[in-house]
């Protein structure tokens, strides 16, 4: 992929995700998954060139924060609601928000699974997989 502008590099990430997928780069060089994409593999530092795929989606709380306090009016998240970077098993971390769970229950190391935005949004939460087995 040759090095686009941010904006551009970011539709292939949106398009996918108003279609129910989680696509991110790897570098051809090293194989290093990454997201978001970038002109300079941050494994090896080459230029690439880097692929796009779908992205499993499976993932665990790398790191999280309640929040207490509504910063953004509905639709936006209402406390008390988490803030997560999850890591995805190919590698890219993403900061995103923890729905459908107890914010006390969760945990770093946890699993969780994405959640698309509803009506075709670009947006993905991630919720606990513990009993959707
Ligand atoms: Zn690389």
């Amino acid at each position: 992929m040759p090095a686009e502008p941010t904006a551009a590099r970011l539709e292939r990430h949106l398009h996918g995700l108003r279609h129910g997928e989680l696509r991110i780069t790897r570098c051809c060089a090293c194989g290093r998954a990454q997201f978001p994409p970038r002109s300079v593999c941050p494994g090896c530092h080459t230029a690439g060139p880097f692929v796009w795929e779908t992205a499993s989606g499976r993932a665990t709380i790398w790191s999280f924060c309640v929040f207490h306090k509504a910063y953004l009016p509905p639709p936006a998240p209402q406390p008390p609601y988490t803030v997560a970077v999850v890591e995805l098993v190919e590698g890219p971390h993403l900061v995103t928000n923890v729905v459908d769970a107890d914010p006390t229950t969760l945990r770093v190391g946890e699993a969780v699974l994405p959640v698309f935005g509803p009506g075709g949004a670009a947006e993905v939460r991630f919720r606990p997989e513990r009993g959707t087995r």
